[in-house]
């Protein structure tokens, strides 16, 4: 054979290039599971409408949890392999649009998240001092999106807090708002948060949940947390404690509802101390109206019953609770990506095992995972699950010849985005705004504080920039 004739060593097979929208915990564990498999080689850009990775996880996991948020040491393992790219400060849907990103990469997986509250579609809902939790909670986790006018104006003067359900979120929120200053100084909230709740004259809050003490949501844990709070007391009504056969049959079912039983059992013994701030959880109640005239001045709350099959419905009896802030925790909801199908019901991206369904048909090359795929439910830990299902279905269609490695040439995502005028912050420049949080952290002795401005966020990459120079 001739030197001409040679065909040299075969080409390595193309690798497949795969979009990932969402660096919160779905679109990470997406990127971990790509990288761990062996059947085809891979690229991928994990894109993020922040200039900061981990979603929820620095954004919603409350700051008086470090354990809990210390999860983002394990997530950042997938940031670091070096088939996977960390694209930040890009918003799909603003700076490319859904059609643009898949015609660039050979798959896209959708880890958007469920970044909307939930409404509870009752008068007075939109008075100046009522809150979704998600505005409070984005702008104590320092979200560069909150509303930080609104929500302090809402936690001044605030003495009485309402908080409306009782899940998790209920409690990080009544926790955070019962803690004092000394409980909250070690955290990452940004110092403004600090100062805002140190502020806040709060003395009761009272959280409301609509069915019994055997349909809460809450874990264990977090619920036990609530009586260990430096100066706060929880107190329950005993009379709520007490089950019908259907709520004990339940409560003997499930582990979690009779250990969440024991636990406020223990505190239906409890009396208010004077001076400690009040922590009151009160089940069989569903706020009806929020009162006030320019802002909320009080809650009318209706007494509930709840049928065998866990549902609540009014009695018709009512009474008054006074508040001066009231937060609605009622549950997260997905939003639309223009030109992604969504189901407005479940507030989810119609999928079947992650492929995204477009006129109940699978869209070859788009797939979804973690909270736009199920809807909000589970823990961090969960999306792992969740996303390792996407990214076996995703493989199945590359073995089935859906997807095609190599099929969206060789245009570099990063490039294109430039010539598009965004301004993409990468691995190198997250870094950068991670050393400036620890900097500023140690001027007040403290691990971290989070930036929580666009301007602040931003600056650290250039200042960064600026140095290696
Ligand atoms: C207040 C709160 C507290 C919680 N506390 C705990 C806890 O203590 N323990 C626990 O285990 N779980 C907790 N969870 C649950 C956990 O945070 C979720 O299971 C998890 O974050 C869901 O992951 P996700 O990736 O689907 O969504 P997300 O974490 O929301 O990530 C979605 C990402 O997509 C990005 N994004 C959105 N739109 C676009 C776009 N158009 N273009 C590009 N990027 C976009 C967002 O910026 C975000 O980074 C909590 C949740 C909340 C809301």
């Amino acid at each position: 054979m001739s030197a001409a004739e040679d065909p040299g060593p075969p080409s390595p097979p193309p690798r497949l290039r795969v979009a990932v929208v969402g660096a919160g915990p779905a679109g990470i564990y997406t990127a971990e599971a790509l990288t761990r498999q062996q059947e085809v080689p891979v690229a991928v850009d994990l894109i993020d409408r922040l200039p900061t990775p981990f979603g929820l996880v620095r954004h919603g996991i409350a700051p008086d949890h470090p354990k809990m948020r210390a999860i983002r040491d394990t997530l950042h393992r997938a940031l670091d392999h070096p088939a996977v790219r960390f694209v930040g400060n890009v918003e799909i849907g603003r700076d490319l649009s859904c059609r643009e990103l898949h015609a660039a990469v050979d798959a896209v997986v959708y880890t958007y998240g469920a970044a909307l509250d939930r409404q509870l579609a009752i008068p007075g809902e939109e008075l100046p001092g009522s809150l979704a939790a998600t505005a409070l909670v984005a702008w104590y986790t320092g979200h560069p999106d909150a509303d930080r006018a609104t929500v302090e104006a809402a936690l001044a003067g605030a003495r009485s807090v309402v908080v409306v359900g009782v899940g998790n979120v209920a409690l990080d929120v009544a926790r955070v708002l019962a803690r004092t200053p000394a409980e909250l100084e070690p955290t990452d909230m940004p110092q403004h948060v600090l100062d805002a709740l140190a502020g806040a004259p709060v003395e009761r809050v009272t959280v409301l949940g609509r069915r019994g003490p055997a349909q809460a949501t809450f874990t264990t844990q977090e619920l036990r947390e609530l009586g260990e709070l430096a100066e706060a007391d929880v107190l329950v009504d005993p009379a709520d404690l007490e089950l019908d056969p259907a709520a004990e049959e339940r409560v003997a079912a499930d582990r979690v509802a009779s250990r969440n039983l024991a636990v406020l059992q223990e505190w239906a013994q409890h009396t208010a101390q004077p001076g400690r701030t009040t922590v009151t959880l009160r089940f069989f109640s569903r706020p009806v109206r929020l009162l006030g005239e320019d802002r909320v001045t009080g809650v009318e709350v209706e007494r509930t019953v709840v049928d065998a099959d866990g549902r609540a419905s009014g009695t018709g009896q009512t009474t008054v609770l006074p508040a001066d802030l009231v937060v609605r925790s009622v549950g997260y909801r997905g939003g639309e990506l223009p030109e992604l199908p969504l189901d407005p019901r479940r507030g989810t991206v119609p999928n079947d095992l992650g492929r995204v369904l477009r006129g109940g048909e699978p869209s070859p090359g788009e797939y979804v995972a973690g909270w736009i795929k199920r809807g909000p439910t589970g823990v961090v830990g969960t999306n792992k699950h969740d996303a390792r299902e996407t990214v076996a279905t995703l493989l199945a269609d590359v073995a089935a010849g859906v997807v095609r490695p190599g099929s969206s040439g060789d245009d570099d995502l990063v490039t294109t985005l430039r010539a598009n005028g965004a301004d993409p912050v990468l691995l190198e420049d997250w870094r950068a705004i991670d050393a400036a949080e620890v900097a500023l952290g140690a001027t007040r002795g403290r691990a971290r504080t989070t930036l929580h401005e666009w301007e602040s966020l931003l600056a650290a990459v250039k200042d960064a920039a600026a140095r290696t120079r």
